[in-house]
């Protein structure tokens, strides 16, 4: 099964990732329909971007720690990690606790084409040429497997690739995660998305257990919750109260 490996490593009573157990019916080669893609931004134990590409229902995946460069002279780190559910591909939220506690930004969202007649093989051969159609990223890109380092663990051999784009028309010097930090889906940063999740998936202040949360998740935690307490605050919540309790005192007076 090929979400065995997400499955076994989450706790869907207690993550609010997607179990995906509604996987999306593989797609026939010849289907004009296009393919989804999405990067996720993830603040878990470190900060990096999750690619991932529709593919025979599922979403291949690859964490990419600096994030996708415009910059064809830049080979990013891209580590293979388990294909994750066609519904993930949306999923913005805070993964409270277990297997990638933090939280997730929707970064960039589209559709994608292989450049190669068949995905699996190109897979199998550690030479995946693509185009994307994102909101953030276009044009056309390319993930190459690199060779394992000597002493590699067997279950992380062949995981190790690289993501580089290719130059054309949307390559160029911009740093695009720096210009572009933002999520898609909500416009917020990592804060915004923790406040406006349900109090009680912040408010212990353990975004994550097992491991100590990384300072940047901290700060973002801390933004979070100050920002619930201003919104409670906000004169805007309390204006209504205070006008409705003048008003009834006014007809009885
Ligand atoms: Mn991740």
């Amino acid at each position: 099964m090929p979400l065995d490996d997400y499955r076994r490593k989450r706790d869907f009573a207690k993550t609010p990732e997607p179990s995906g157990d509604r996987t999306r019916r593989a797609r026939k080669t010849r289907t004009p329909k296009p393919l989804h893609f999405c990067v996720q931004k993830h603040l878990a134990s470190r900060l990096h971007y999750d690619l991932r590409l529709e593919h025979g229902g599922v979403l291949l995946s690859w964490a990419v720690p600096k994030g996708p460069s415009l910059d064809p002279r830049d080979k990013h780190m891209a580590v293979r990690t388990e294909d994750h559910p066609y519904d993930y591909g949306d999923f913005e939220g805070v993964i409270p606790e277990g297997y990638g506690a933090g939280v997730v930004m929707l970064w960039d969202y589209g559709t994608w084409q292989p450049e190669v007649p068949d995905i699996d093989a190109a897979l199998d051969t550690g030479d995946l040429k693509f185009t994307l159609d994102g909101y953030k990223l276009k044009g056309s890109w390319v993930l190459v497997r690199t060779r394992d380092r000597p002493g590699t663990a067997a279950s992380q051999k062949g995981r190790s690739w690289l993501l580089i784009k290719h130059r054309d028309h949307w390559s160029g010097p911009l740093d695009i995660t720096t210009f572009a930090p933002l999520s898609v889906k909500s416009e917020g940063d990592f804060d915004d998305i923790l406040a406006a999740e349900l109090p009680d998936t912040w408010v212990t202040g353990r975004p994550g257990t097992g491991g100590v949360p990384n300072k940047m998740l901290r700060d973002v935690v801390a933004k979070a919750a100050a920002k619930i307490v201003n919104r409670e605050n906000a004169p805007e919540s309390i204006a209504p109260r205070a006008a409705r309790a003048k008003k009834r005192k006014s007809t009885r007076g």
